[in-house]
């Protein structure tokens, strides 16, 4: 697509990269057939190409609107058309400079930039932990659509204190441990399972996904630049240790955040090399999980051997039938894809995912239920459909805002799926 960037954004960084991303785009339109919010809106504004246009625009002088803004608004940032586009056009990337361009220009309305700003100070702030702590003992009387948002306190057992010399570091996650604490002691049992102490750096916080994604972005690029330096002596130890094996995300949403650590602080001389290798160090949990297959069937063997013992022959529980979400962070964001069906099959489950939408969004997106509650419900409801009619004991996802926006609308358990593998091997010891 040919470009004439205006001569604000001629010569600017923001403007190199955006130029050189529209230049791939061909204009051809696959991405807007799975688009979610193009398929209940149906506006090709509501799309990507129609989203790419209004960038161009803007890049090319046009003064935006508030219209302007609401349909990049309105966009989940789910990354759906990278993953359709057959030209590699890097949306999310240039979703990021016209949403931030957008943001300069355009003023909201005071209820808006309220509600944004709530949002941004109150979900990274040590209030949040004791704020749900209150909203968990009330939690009977709340309204139902705070409710939704309140989930019931847990008993996350107890954190492994055995000592590895395999160490992986993990990200507790600003909302996490307080809204679903069992999914931190879970991953850590398990990976002690295998072999593998976690560490967990108490100086890290927030990715910055929920500053980045309001327009906040000094703000979040300062939380990575905190969370490399809290990171940095677990991953070149000064005593000349061995470092840790890799940073491990459990929440897709943080992992898609870090791994792109190094793009967004290339231009950082301090950090640009320290944040690339950050990035390169970080996986999802089940892409590094999968690499411990070997260690992990020996495990299941045993399992195995106690379990028939116990059952003297006899036929044990079928396998439990478990719907899968692979969120859009994880399947379009990093491209991680197959790993945490392969797991949880190994650990005996029956795996489903729907046949014609797994690739869709399931309206959570961070903040986006929050501020784009019609269209969040709307996709949530449709994905719940979708699941349900898998009809399984359990769902699971691999996302703390998934899991939590699809827990809001169904009795069914939704979990994460390392959770249930936790289950397994606790069962049995
Ligand atoms: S990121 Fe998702 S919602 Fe946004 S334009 Fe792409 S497919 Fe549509
Ligand atoms: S699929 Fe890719 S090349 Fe085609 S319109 Fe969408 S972004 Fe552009």
């Amino acid at each position: 697509m040919q470009t004439h960037l205006a001569p604000e954004f001629k010569d600017t960084p923001e403007g190199r990269e955006a130029e050189a991303i529209l230049r791939k785009c061909v204009h051809c339109g696959f991405c807007t057939a799975t688009c979610p919010t193009y398929q209940v809106l149906g506006d090709e504004l509501d799309g990507p190409r129609g989203r790419i246009y209004l960038i161009k625009q803007v890049l090319e002088g046009a003064e935006p609107t508030r219209k302007t803004q609401q349909h990049l608004d309105r966009c989940l940032t789910c990354r759906n058309c990278e993953t359709t586009c057959p030209s590699g056009v890097e949306y999310g990337h240039l979703l990021d400079i016209g949403r931030s361009i957008v943001e300069d220009k355009v003023q909201r309305p005071m209820g808006e930039r309220l509600k944004r700003w709530t949002l941004k100070t109150g979900l990274t702030s040590p209030l949040f932990a004791p704020a749900m702590k209150l909203g968990q003992m009330v939690r009977t009387y709340l309204p139902e659509n705070l409710k939704a948002k309140v989930p019931k306190a847990q008993d996350s057992g107890l954190w492994p204190t055995t000592e590895h010399s395999r160490k992986v570091l993990m990200l507790a996650g600003c909302v996490q441990p307080a809204m679903l604490p069992n999914i931190n002691f879970a991953t850590a049992r398990v990976l002690d399972a295998v072999g593998v102490q976690t560490v967990v750096a108490q100086e890290a916080g927030c990715c910055g996904a929920l500053k980045f994604h309001l327009n906040d972005a000094q703000a979040a690029l300062d939380q990575m630049r905190r969370n490399i330096d809290a990171w940095w002596p677990w991953v070149e130890p000064a005593d000349g240790a061995v470092g840790v094996e890799c940073i491990v995300m459990n929440a897709s949403g943080c992992g898609v955040m870090v791994k792109d650590y190094g793009h967004l602080l290339k231009d950082d001389p301090l950090y640009a090399d320290r944040a690339e290798r950050i990035s390169a160090l970080t996986q999802d949990l089940s892409e590094y999980l999968i690499t411990l297959l070997p260690e992990l069937t020996g495990l299941l063997q045993k399992i195995q051997v106690q379990a028939e013992a116990h059952t003297q022959g006899h036929n044990s529980a079928p396998p439990q039938r478990v719907a899968y979400h692979p969120p859009c962070t994880l399947q379009h964001g990093q491209q991680v894809r197959g790993a945490v069906e392969q797991l949880l099959k190994a650990f005996g489950a029956d795996v489903h995912l729907s046949r014609t939408e797994s690739h869709l969004c399931c309206g959570s997106a961070g903040t986006y239920s929050v501020l784009q509650p019609v269209m969040a419900l709307t996709l949530r409801d449709r994905k719940l459909e979708q699941l349900s009619s898998l009809q399984p004991e359990v769902m699971v996802s691999a996302n703390i805002g998934c899991i939590t926006h699809l827990q809001s609308g169904t009795k069914l358990p939704v979990k994460h799926w390392v959770e249930l593998v936790d289950e397994r091997l606790r069962a049995h010891h």
